[in-house]
């Protein structure tokens, strides 16, 4: 029997083994997956927690529901991945060898990582959505908040789904307006990007959107240090921006074994062909999903739209084939903008979100860089889509590639 160990049953990991399940013969190839934990969480929900529009068991479903028939689930903490005898260590000292190795255990936001931040004031005036007890502990803290200087800050990117604090920061706007205390909010926007968003054309929409809601933007911001007790954010070049709550995206990191194994890069992301996703250190292993530093949005998304050509590919690259597909970097992203209204990116890695509509020329029916009603009913539907055509691995009626079709070019 040939070994296929896949590390992470997150969204990507989860998807890979639904697809490649049916694809690898029963009799040839045993399939195990491992994660540490017994919980799979809908992360794109998080953001909806802190505002009660989403209560946190709508969530999270037990991970096993999730393992097709005839894949082995391990429960455990990966510590050590040993290429050259091929050999994943648990952190109980179990031994798991491999034949090929899908590397998906994603990334996570650091705290630790800011001088400050993780101090006195963290989960007290210091907070943050990008986990299950964060977002639950800034819903918490909403209930009560009398208003001031709300600060949403990223610290540096690249983040999971970039625009999550955008989203953040218009249901922000919209949950103050709709509690009448808008007035008592001074909200700033604090990015270490040049502006809104990482694309000129996205990110001439959405900072125009912020202005429009009364949102300071502070560009260029690279955060050196938080003072907790002055409630203050300092950059290296010694600005300061004060506040009342922080809502921070801290630095987000792939998993720390990944850095011990000697596999990943400065922030343990590892490092990957953007077309194949196989390692460039190592011909058994891939890295599927956050994991791996492909230079695309770190999204659900990419790893949905990815997993065609990988599935392609890997059956192909097992039997001694050359990979002949060419995955493009295809995101697609619903953001949520407030008040029962979205907008939808759809990009890849040579073209920007444009204008437009989607997925169909003329007739959408979603509209591209625009809000309206029906794109924030997407982004409802998402959650339904999650869990039941995405991770359980059905086909998308979607073209899993970046299409033109319906998008206008302008001018950057
Ligand atoms: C607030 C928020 C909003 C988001 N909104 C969207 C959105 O609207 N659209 C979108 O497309 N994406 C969104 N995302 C991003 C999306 O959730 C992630 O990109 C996606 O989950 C990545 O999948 P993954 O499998 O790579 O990682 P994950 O889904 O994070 O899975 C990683 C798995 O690895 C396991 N693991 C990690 N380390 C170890 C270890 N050492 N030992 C054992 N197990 C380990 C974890 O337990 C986890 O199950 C959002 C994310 C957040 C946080």
């Amino acid at each position: 029997m040939r070994r296929l160990l896949v590390l992470g049953a997150g969204t990507a990991g989860t998807m890979a083994v639904n697809k490649l399940r049916p694809r690898l013969a029963r009799d040839e190839w045993r399939i195990t997956v491992v994660d540490s934990s017994d919980t799979h969480h809908y992360q794109p929900g998080y953001l909806f927690i802190p505002f009660g529009i989403y209560r946190p068991d709508e969530v999270s479903k037990p991970l096993r529901r999730f393992i097709p028939t005839g894949v082995d689930l391990v429960s455990g903490e990966i510590d050590l991945v040993e290429p050259e005898r091929q050999v994943v260590r648990l952190a109980d000292g179990t031994e798991l060898p491999y034949d090929y190795l899908i590397i998906a255990t994603g990334t996570t936001p650091r705290p630790e990582q800011s001088e400050g931040m993780a101090g006195s004031e963290w989960r007290r005036s210091i907070h943050e959505f990008y986990t299950y007890e964060g977002a639950v502990a800034l819903a918490e803290k909403l209930k009560t908040w009398e208003g001031g200087r709300l600060v949403v800050q990223i610290v540096e990117m690249p983040i999971k789904c970039p625009v999550a604090p955008l989203e953040f920061t218009f249901l922000a706007d919209a949950f103050f307006t709709e509690q009448g205390m808008r007035d008592r909010v001074d909200l700033t926007y604090v990015t270490p990007l040049e502006g809104a968003f990482t694309k000129p054309v996205a990110s001439r929409y959405l900072g125009d959107m912020l202005e429009d809601r009364r949102v300071a933007l502070e560009a260029d911001f690279l955060l050196e240090r938080v003072d907790p007790a002055a409630r203050t954010l300092i950059s290296y070049d010694e600005r300061e921006i004060p506040f009342d709550l922080l809502v921070t995206v801290p630095v987000n990191m792939g998993a720390d074994y990944v850095a011990r194994s000697g596999l990943g890069n400065e922030l343990n992301y590892v490092p990957v062909d953007k077309q194949t996703l196989l390692s460039r250190a190592h011909d058994t292993i891939f890295a599927i999903g956050d994991a791996s530093d492909i230079p695309a949005s770190k999204a659900g998304s990419v790893a949905h739209f990815s997993m065609e050509t990988f599935t392609e590919n890997f059956a192909r690259h097992v039997e001694g084939r050359q990979m002949i597909h060419r995955f493009d970097g295809h995101a697609n992203c619903f953001i949520e903008t407030g008040h029962g209204k979205g907008l939808l990116i759809d990009f890849n890695y040579e073209t920007e979100p444009l204008p437009g509509t989607y997925p169909l020329p003329g007739v959408g029916p979603f509209s591209l860089l625009k809000e309206t009603e029906l794109n924030h009913w997407g982004k409802v539907l998402f959650r339904w889509m999650y869990w039941n055509v995405l991770l359980p691995g059905k086909q998308l009626p979607l073209p899993a590639l970046m299409s033109m079709a319906g998008k206008q070019r302008v001018p950057s």
